[in-house]
């Protein structure tokens, strides 16, 4: 053997499986001519290379540079062993047992060859819906158990034909060991079928068919990845409204696809990231600015009152085979009733969405784990998710450290869960509000679903405080573990912590709608400092009285009269907006303090402010007057108003009821809404940084993290990181998980494995 010959052992894992990832160190291999082997292994993937060093060292970095896009590199680990003389490279197809390490892929939008194939006449799969390889195809949604084999996917009852088996089996083939690898002759097919079940039409005769009737203004339900849609001609506004009416989903924004990126360049404008994360595998629907919604082509109830449009791309063979011959934008909305999970299973939808789809697109590969689409917006320079799903999960949120496994439940509405397992966090889809039957089912699935992939065996289940939230009875009552209750902004802190991989203590700037704090008031204005181990309240907005509780959060206008008559010490002036609304009942419960809960929420505040000012009086969608209020002011930043920052025994108030009489004197001085709300969000801005600096300086603390779903306003999320930065902090911010509930569960389960750790 040459003195310069050397074996290298390189030992990879994370998302390795199911991404072509053998086939691609095979043909780097022989491109370097490099002896040696690559073989699935326990804890990943191993590769051993026999070549000169100087070669070796090119074949890593080539290696770690060319991955396969959809591959996620964890752990990489290279060693030099002896040499045994190998003559060839070859792939080592010998299962290895054992607890499997590798990561399930999330499932992936069609890629670019696969596309062409699907276009191309004289392909064997022209026109075929099925069409996958090793970069593209469903994955975690058709995923029963590990390791991440045919047999163990959705798949399992189709036996491939001749051809996809040589495919299948040749290490050169872009679906080489491809799971879902099927053809017209071998595959799963697709159907046509009328409200009844009965079949109309099969294979490329019910993609043509349901061209024509979403021409005709019919509504489809389509089965997807993560499961069904309903698609409507999204010029059609009669179509669109008789959607709305009938899925009792008046006013929500509804997401259009578009078959790619210079049609959705049609509708919105899209800066490079944008255009990056929508022709990305993960496909999600970005929110971007509307080019302009009167000229459009689009039916006006499609976001009706917004300046933004969720947008995506075709992202299944099927999706792009139907906007081939329906050539314009389609809205494609979650294949359920408002709340209710996303519908999977064709009788499930044939049943659940007989009242609202005219028709269905359905096919017999089976769905086994829901998700809904997911949802992402740029804001402060970064692609943040505000629904985590579909292309996303199961990735998971990589940890500074190792501990022991934990299993958390989140919170209510925009639900996941979340389970620690080594040095990774897999947080699940989005589940939505687990109040609603339906989804608490899809709670527990998902829990037992997680916990089989991962082979997980929590020591712990960590819920949130509020003893009557459904996770919480779950947890403590279902589970014969231990448990752990988590404060919820302690949970939002947390959360951005180990999103960023950091320890603490920081200043926590906590802001949302409604969270059970330990006083038995609402809190959701919250400046904490605090780590895994613990927090400490400095300082809330000014609580306020909320009356009828629930029935404020849906009518602002409420919020709005008791923030009034808080900042005037009893009745404040009549303004404009009380004159449509009976609120002489109103104002009593808030003179007697009956049924009017305390909140620090800064969610209420801006529908109180949106409400004073004209804006949105009752809410069809949650955030909805704030989103509005937000749209309203525009890009533009507006001159702050006085604000105050005031003792209140341990802790400190930001001040409401002096910015409330401001917003009152600008409302009678006939101040437009754009002017209010930029000045409103500034003076935001400008009170959440002095608090900021109030904490610094008796904490000597530099760093914050915002968290919570107030964050998810651009206005507020970038003047706010901007000016901190100015004034010398250092900013961290969600950009893997939502900043609203949905990041709720990992904080919970770090905060749990502190707990253990430390007991
Ligand atoms: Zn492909
Ligand atoms: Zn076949
Ligand atoms: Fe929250």
């Amino acid at each position: 053997m040459p003195d310069n010959i050397h074996r290298r052992k390189i030992v990879v894992n994370g998302v390795v499986q199911g991404v072509g990832f053998r086939p691609f160190v095979y043909n780097l291999a022989r491109r370097y001519g490099l002896a040696g082997l690559v073989a699935n292994y326990s804890a990943g993937v191993k590769i051993e290379v026999e070549g000169s060093a100087p070669v070796l060292e090119r074949f890593e970095k080539s290696l770690q540079e060319e991955l396969p896009a959809q591959a996620l590199l964890i752990d990489y680990r290279s060693e030099d062993v002896p040499t045994v003389g190998a003559q060839d490279f070859v792939i080592d197809l010998s299962e290895v047992s054992g607890k499997a390490a590798t990561l399930v892929s999330p499932d992936l939008a069609l890629c670019s060859d696969c596309l062409v194939e699907l276009f191309d006449s004289v392909d064997r799969r022209y026109h075929y819906p099925f069409i996958n390889c090793t970069n593209c195809g469903p994955r975690y949604s058709i995923v029963t158990g590990i390791p991440y084999d045919r047999a163990a996917t959705a798949m399992h009852h189709f036996t491939m034909c001749a051809e996809c088996q040589r495919e299948y089996r040749d290490p050169t083939n872009r679906r080489f060991h491809a799971q879902p690898n099927a053809c017209p002759v071998c595959g799963p097919q697709i159907s046509l079928c009328a409200g009844g079940g009965g079949t109309i039409a099969k294979g490329p005769q019910a993609v043509l068919k349901a061209a024509g009737l979403l021409a005709e203004g019919r509504i489809l339900a389509i089965k997807g990845l993560g499961g069904f849609h309903l698609a409507v001609d999204a010029g059609n506004e009669d179509a669109v409204c008789l959607l709305r009416d009938r899925k009792v989903r008046e006013e929500k924004p509804l997401a259009v696809m578009v078959a790619d990126l210079d049609k959705a360049r049609q509708l919105c404008v899209l800066e490079q990231a944008e255009a990056e994360v929508l022709t990305s595998v993960a496909a999600p629907i970005l929110l971007a600015p509307a080019c302009s919604f009167s000229d459009n082509g689009l039916a006006s109830s499609v976001a009706p009152g917004l300046a933004r449009l969720g947008i995506m791309l075709a992202y299944t063979p099927l999706h792009h085979l139907l906007l081939r011959e329906f050539a314009g934008p389609l809205v494609m909305t979650s294949g359920n009733l408002s709340e209710e999970p996303i519908c999977i299973d064709n009788n499930e939808a044939l049943a659940r969405l007989a009242g609202i789809a005219d028709y269905f697109l359905i096919h017999d590969r089976e769905i086994y784990m829901r998700s809904d689409d997911s949802v992402v917006v740029e804001m402060a320079g970064k692609i943040r998710p505000l629904r985590r799903g579909r292309g996303y999960v199961p990735r998971p949120v990589q940890l500074a450290a190792d501990g022991p496994q934990v299993l958390a439940v989140g919170g209510e509405l925009k639900n996941t869960v979340c389970l620690l397992k080594g040095d990774q966090a897999f947080p699940s889809q989005h589940l939505g509000d687990i109040k609603n039957l339906g989804a608490y089912g899809f709670f527990q699935e998902t829990i037992v679903h997680l916990q089989k992939i991962f082979e997980a065996e929590p020591q712990l289940v960590v819920h949130d405080l509020h003893p009557a939230y459904l996770s919480t009875r779950w947890a403590r009552e279902e589970q014969g573990l231990p448990v752990l209750a988590v404060q919820h902004h302690h949970a939002h802190l947390a959360s951005c912590l180990a999103e960023n991989k950091i320890e603490g203590p920081v200043i926590g700037i906590i802001l949302d709608g409604t969270g059970y704090g330990p006083d038995g008031t609402i809190w959701g204005g919250e400046i904490l400092t605090g780590d895994y181990s613990g927090f400490r309240r400095h300082g809330c907005l000014e609580p306020m009285p909320l009356p009828g509780g629930d029935a404020a959060v849906k009518a602002p206008w409420r919020t709005a009269l008791a923030y009034l008559d808080m900042a005037y010490d009893e009745s404040g002036p009549v303004l404009p907006f009380l004159a449509e609304h009976n609120y002489e009942p109103v104002r009593e419960m808030i003179k007697h303090g009956l049924n009017c809960p305390l909140t620090s929420s800064c969610g209420r505040l801006f529908d109180a402010v949106a409400a004073l000012c004209g804006g949105r009086q009752v809410i069809a969608y949650e955030g909805q007057a704030a989103i509005e209020l937000m749209e309203t002011a525009g890009q533009e930043i507006g001159e702050p108003y006085h604000w105050d920052i005031l003792e209140n025994g341990d802790i400190f108030h930001l001040g409401v009821r002096g910015l409330i009489r401001q917003v009152t004197a600008e409302v009678m001085a006939g101040a437009t809404r754009q002017s209010i709300s930029r000045r409103f969000h500034r003076t935001l801005v400008e009170m959440l940084a002095g608090a900021a600096e109030r904490v610094r300086a008796g904490s000597a603390i530099n760093t914050v993290v915002l968290s919570g779903g107030v964050f998810n306003n651009y206005l507020l999320l970038e003047g706010l990181v901007g000016l901190l930065e100015v004034k010398g902090f250092e900013v961290l911010t969600h950009s893997q998980l939502p900043a609203g509930d949905g990041c709720l569960s990992l904080g919970q389960a770090m905060i749990g494995r502190q707990y253990l750790m430390a007991s």
